[in-house]
């Protein structure tokens, strides 16, 4: 076995199969199956397997390269671009997944035109703009006419459904009417293009509100998620949804590693005339007198906002961090923390985001069976 290297962001690939596997059973139950999106962890190809493993239908990402390294690996599942691609990005588009999420008809043309170059088929899904107000068509009647356009004149396209997106601009719940809104949709475009479409596709982590709230419209039948998946509790459902069915999932299938560089007693307010920190910010300091404190080797250049790491002994306290370091107090820790001690922390989504793409940060591989 190798020594670890620090700071290790630990993917305990058991707990990540363990939290595909609940939420897909979720999903299925209600007639949804899952499109894994592994743009969150950097597109590793393990976290895809890992997806495929515990019953994603499909493999998702906004990152082309991501979803290469996929197709590289043979991932054996139909691949999905999320973000509605570049004009400058159709030829390895058609190349790399089968399918794809769109907005535009001028890229539809565009699609169009590579797959023929290609002797592909390209399958589409027209993405509704439910009020988030990021990508999609704000207007129905324009979806409506683009797939029919679709349908009718790009024959290396195949429409193969519509989908929405909610909560990532701006903040709109998958509340049942916006469900509703989107199969209402889906059947106009069904009319008006005299067949059934293969897929709705409801939206993200935040439309499992409503496979917990048991209101789905039949139509719906996939979602898109990752940071629910690699997560689970940490995305905050609960207090934003009023939903603790999360609970059931890992919120350690990622976790970050952290070694102590030094620690010393030192006053908790600075001392001298204040000015700003390193990222030119003006910063408030609590004055708690002397207190034991522990400097770790990973910083916010790292995972990004200290808000987002949770550390697993009881009583540390993160209370800042510069681009490479990140200050504790230990004062109240279970026990004081020594040079060379490695510390764990729980990382919320963003963090796992940028941990995963930060090249100070090793990846650590849990097998999804010790043998
Ligand atoms: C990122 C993204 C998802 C997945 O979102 P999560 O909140 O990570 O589940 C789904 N669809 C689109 C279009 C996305 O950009």
């Amino acid at each position: 076995m190798t020594e670890r290297q620090y700071p290790a962001l630990v993917i305990d690939h058991r707990k990540l199969t363990e939290n595909v596997e609940t939420v897909c059973g979720w999903c299925a139950e209600q007639g949804i199956f899952v499109a894994g999106v592994i743009k969150g962890a950097g597109g590793r190809v393990s976290v895809a397997e890992d997806f495929v493993r515990g019953g994603a239908k499909m493999i998702a990402s906004s990152r082309m390269e991501q979803l290469r390294r996929c197709r590289e690996a043979g991932i054996g599942v139909p691949l999905l671009m999320i973000r509605v691609p570049m004009l400058s990005e159709v030829d390895e588009l058609v190349q790399t997944a089968e399918y794809s999420l769109n907005s535009e008809l001028k890229t539809l043309r565009a699609l169009d035109a590579a797959a023929e170059r290609h002797g592909v088929t390209h399958n589409v899904l027209l993405m509704a703009d439910l009020g988030d107000l990021r990508e999609g068509f704000f207007d129905p009647d324009e979806l409506v006419q683009t797939a029919v356009t679709t349908e009718q004149t790009l024959p290396h396209l195949h429409l193969a459904g519509i989908g929405t997106n909610l909560g990532c601009y701006g903040s709109v719940m998958a509340t049942e009417d916006k469900m509703w809104d989107l199969a209402e949709i889906a059947s106009r475009v069904e009319a008006s293009i005299g067949r059934p479409l293969e897929i709705v596709s409801g939206g993200a982590t935040s439309s499992l509100m409503g496979v917990f709230g048991k209101y789905m419209p039949k139509k719906v039948n996939m979602l898109r998620i990752g940071a629910g998946i690699l997560t689970g509790p940490l995305e905050d459902m609960r207090t934003c949804y009023g939903y603790s069915e999360m609970d059931a999932l890992h919120g350690d299938a990622f976790t970050l590693e952290a070694q102590v560089i030094e620690v010393k007693r030192k006053a908790s307010h600075p001392i001298g005339q204040l000015g700003v920190d390193a990222f030119g910010q003006k910063q408030t300091y609590v004055d708690r007198g002397m207190r034991n404190r522990a400097l770790v080797a990973v910083g916010r250049a790292d995972y990004g906002d200290i808000a987002d790491l949770l550390p697993e002994m009881s009583g540390v306290e993160v209370v800042g961090a510069s681009g490479d370091h990140t200050i504790l107090d230990v004062e109240d820790a279970e026990r004081t923390p020594e040079v060379g001690d490695i510390l764990r922390f729980r990382i919320k989504y963003s963090a796992v985001l940028r941990l995963s793409g930060s090249e100070n940060v090793k990846v650590a591989d849990l097998p999804v069976r010790e043998d």
